[in-house]
């Protein structure tokens, strides 16, 4: 990992650490540099790029790269170089399972490649020397541009189309009559595994960020009554401009959704920090406002778990009258009381 903090800057590699493993890969080097600014050609300075690692496979920098920095790293060092949203984009495109996600990703990667080719345009017209020249790279780069960009619009227009579809679906369910419950909370709290105790449904669950890209739906019957509940993919800060409009159509289930129950990780050390991403998300899909449950999970990895303190802690994020309801998803503490809270919100008890 290459990174530069700027002035008044904090850099947290951890998360871009979890990243790259969930890539498969092993951060051996950490090199950070305090600079004013990036430099323009190498990102971090040339004479701390000699301090990386021969014998590093992969350089990853902390922030989005231009099109000459990245091709000046690599050329100087002799090592591929990746930024922190290409290696988001890559573990997006090895998650994606369904149709709509794996359109979402090649969107996101074309948007991605146009911007660079922007950038690639200026280098060689810098190189075609004078004013109005037009040498022919930059024909290249500009014919390329517009096979992107009506690549773009095509899937554009897929993906518009598969969404409409899914609308259908979801209007069918609702004039069937069955309520629905989104699970959401920061990446890794405990989603899937939620699910899949509630639900009996077999998920994919792996130690990893992002391991839910798609939406899941699983049946849940309280008091007989059929409940669908689905799992929405992990919410995560400082999420790339590129995938943003992509998981703002994979929340569209979050906001037709009659009740969220927002799961937290009660072990991490961000409690607060991860809690705000969620409600900026739920916010920006005004679905803040919803029915909601707090669902304090993973209660058996703290020792003396005390629900006062952690109401304290978050009171500022929690509303006072919102439900906060401990469990462990895991071990399956917890449940009967969250199902009942369900109910109760979802007016399931027959009082309504
Ligand atoms: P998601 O990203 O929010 O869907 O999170 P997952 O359900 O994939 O869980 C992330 C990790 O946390 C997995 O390794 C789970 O086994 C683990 N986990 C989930 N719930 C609990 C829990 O209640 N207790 C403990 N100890 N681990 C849990």
């Amino acid at each position: 990992i290459v990174a530069v903090q700027r002035k008044g800057e904090e850099i947290d590699t951890e998360e871009l650490k979890g990243l790259i493993e969930a890539l498969g890969g092993e951060v051996i080097q950490t090199v950070i540099q305090k600079r004013r600014s990036f430099s323009p050609s190498t990102y971090i300075g040339k004479g701390k790029l000699e301090e990386v690692d021969k014998n590093a496979t992969l350089i990853v920098a902390y922030h989005p790269l231009t099109y000459s920095q990245k091709r000046n790293i690599e050329e100087i060092t002799g090592i591929p170089v990746m930024d922190r949203t290409e290696v988001i984009l890559e573990i997006f495109a090895r998650r994606a399972k369904t149709k709509e996600a794996k359109l979402q990703v090649e969107l996101a990667k074309s948007y991605y490649k146009l911007s660079h080719i922007r950038g690639m345009g200026k280098a060689m017209s810098r190189l075609g020397g004078g004013v109005g020249t037009r040498g022919p790279g930059e024909t290249q780069t500009e014919k390329e541009a517009r096979a992107l960009r009506r690549k773009i619009h095509k899937l554009r227009q897929e993906i518009n189309n598969l969404i409409r579809r899914q609308e259908l679906v979801r209007e069918g369910r609702k004039r069937k009559g069955f309520k629905t419950v989104s699970i959401v909370g920061y990446t890794n709290a405990g989603k899937s595994t939620l699910l899949r105790s509630l639900t009996r449904k077999d998920v994919f669950i792996k130690d990893m960020p992002f391991a839910t890209l798609d939406v899941k739906t699983g049946s849940l019957f309280l008091d007989g009554e059929k409940v669908l509940i689905s799992d929405t993919v992990g919410f995560i800060k400082n999420l790339p401009h590129e995938l943003v409009a992509s998981f703002h159509a994979t929340l569209s289930e979050v906001k037709e959704a009659d009740l969220l129950l927002i799961v937290f990780d009660v072990s991490s050390e961000k409690i607060e920090e991860e809690l705000k991403s969620v409600k900026a998300v739920l916010k920006k899909l005004n679905s803040w406002d919803k029915p909601k449950i707090f669902v304090a999970n993973k209660i058996d990895k703290v020792k003396n778990f005390d629900i006062e303190a952690l109401r304290e802690k978050t009171a500022g994020i929690i509303p006072e009258d919102s439900p906060l309801v401990c469990i462990s998803a895991l071990k399956k503490e917890g449940l009967d009381e969250l199902k009942e809270k369900i109910k109760e919100m979802l007016s399931l008890s027959g009082e309504k």
